[in-house]
């Protein structure tokens, strides 16, 4: 009979493993159903956000209520649905350029509207409250900026409470006082996995509520959630997944959530290889966000023992877009070997609706501590100034079709000069830099904060081109290889 017992209990914790897997696994491979498509960037406004959420006004699913105003009066929107017992509380957005759950709250919103995965919608459902606050800071969402137009932070707002933004938060939270709380925000994506190669897609948090990052019950039930979340995520970016730094800070909301009684649970959206617009990272959101809810409506959570949070790899921030190892560079008469790591960084459009990259040297020497999303070994390449044209090509109709370039780069060129450079714009998609008739190129010069614009030889022969922190294969068709763009100087 025991044997028995023991043989039903086993097989019932391995279906509802598996159960949870399938769920999990299913919710990554039907994603696409629920991905809301009119928000396809990152640099997302409250504009677009409106028809979404006057659409959830008019179905009886949701609970829409207006619950505060931005400093610039755009409306700050609470969605609540569920029957439970149990609120969670989720908000996002609160810095401006940290879109994605933004767009993840959304594609989760469609699928608690489609009404698929019907038993799992009800577990959820009978056992939760869920309320929804996407987008806490529109009016630096507009301007693509971290803080408010007042110039704050919302998150070191949390005493103070000047912010409207900050007073509905914190308003929301105490009138539901709920015993979880979800703070959704985007991280740098050179955060790495500490001491791997691997950047950091999702990080998570479970905030110290004081100095000394005691753990009470509030705290631990936070770190569980947070584990339940890493066992999914594992499956679909492995090794990507950081452990942001539990450092108290007195002024945050995460912080003092936890101190007021909510365990908060901080999801950072980092980086991923080829992801600028961090669409896979969204869905990772998505995944990691609906995981959670079934595991707190569930319970599953709180068998996992805590050690395992402490085992989660620390962030660190060790990753460049491009790192160049072992280059030889030729100073005063003397070779010497340096590493260089450089950013791909971005600059808005005046619209802050788009971007284009302009790339630093962020670091060079001895970067052997350090990764990059590209690595290329220049062991036996010597670094060679790149050249300008002398006579101005004549008047380009349209730049952004500048066509036949390719022998200028081939021939060490990084800067062709043009009778006609646009006066309002500040890059092209062409492969090389664009200058203006009487642009004298400043001496070259491999240093940390310079524009990486160079050319790679290796036995006397030229073999690569780094336009704008782009690296390009001379030896292969330039059309198949992956660029963001040049620079136009005047
Ligand atoms: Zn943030």
């Amino acid at each position: 009979m025991k044997v028995i017992i023991t043989f039903l209990s086993l097989f019932l914790v391995v279906t509802f493993t598996m159960k949870a897997q399938d769920f999990t696994s299913s919710l990554y491979e039907t994603y696409e159903n629920y991905k809301e498509l009119s928000l396809d960037k990152r640099r997302i406004k409250y504009a677009q956000l409106v028809p979404l959420i006057n659409k959830l006004k008019s179905n009886p699913k949701f609970e829409v209520k207006k619950v505060g105003e931005s400093i610039e009066g755009r409306d700050l929107s609470l969605i609540s649905f569920g029957k439970g017992g149990t609120d969670i509380f989720l908000w996002s957005q609160m810095h401006g350029d940290e879109p994605t759950a933004t767009e993840a709250i959304f594609d989760i919103l469609n699928f608690f509207d489609s009404g698929d995965f019907t038993k799992e919608q009800k577990v959820i459902l009978a056992n939760t409250r869920l309320h929804f606050l996407p987008m806490l800071n529109p009016d630096g969402a507009e301007i693509y900026q971290r803080r408010n137009v007042l110039g704050v932070d919302i998150n070191r707002d949390a005493l103070r409470l000047q912010s409207p933004e900050s007073r509905t938060l914190k308003g929301i939270r105490d009138s539901i006082n709920p015993p979880f709380g979800f703070n959704l925000h985007d991280q740098s994506r050179y955060y790495n996995a500490e001491r791997t190669p691997k950047p950091a897609t999702i990080s998570y948090l479970a905030p110290a509520f004081n100095y000394e990052k005691d753990i009470n019950e509030v705290r631990a039930r936070g770190m569980q959630v947070i584990v339940f979340m890493n066992d999914v995520i594992q499956n679909y970016a492995p090794g990507q997944v950081g452990r942001y730094s539990d450092a108290f800070e007195l002024r945050a909301f995460g912080d003092n959530f936890m101190k007021w009684g909510t365990s908060s649970i901080l999801i950072e959206s980092g980086g991923y290889a080829d992801d600028r617009e961090k669409q896979e990272i969204r869905k990772l959101n998505y995944v990691s966000i609906l995981s959670a809810l079934y595991g707190i409506a569930t319970g599953k959570y709180k068998d996992i023992s805590l050690d395992r949070y402490e085992r989660i790899p620390r962030n660190d921030r060790k990753l460049f877009d491009l790192k160049i190892e072992n280059a030889t560079y030729h100073l005063n008469g003397n070779d010497y070997i340096v590493d260089l790591g450089i950013h791909r960084q971005e600059i808005d459009d005046v619209s802050h609706t788009d971007f284009h990259y302009n790339s630093v040297i962020v670091d060079q020497g001895d970067l052997s501590t350090y990764y990059g999303y590209e690595t290329f070994d220049a062991t036996g390449y010597k670094i060679v100034p790149p050249k300008a044209t002398e006579q101005a090509i004549p008047a380009i109709s349209n730049v952004d079709r500048l066509m036949d370039y390719e022998k200028w780069v081939q021939a060490g060129f990084g800067y062709l000069r043009a009778q006609n450079v646009p006066k309002d714009k500040a890059h092209l998609p062409a492969k090389i830099n664009l200058i203006s008739q009487n642009f004298k190129l400043p001496n070259f010069e491999l240093m940390v904060g310079k524009n990486p614009t160079f050319f790679l030889e290796k036995e006397g022969k030229r073999t690569h081109a780094v336009i704008n922190g782009f690296l390009l294969d001379l030896s292969q068709p330039f059309q198949d290889q992956k660029f963001g763009n040049a620079l136009i100087y005047r």
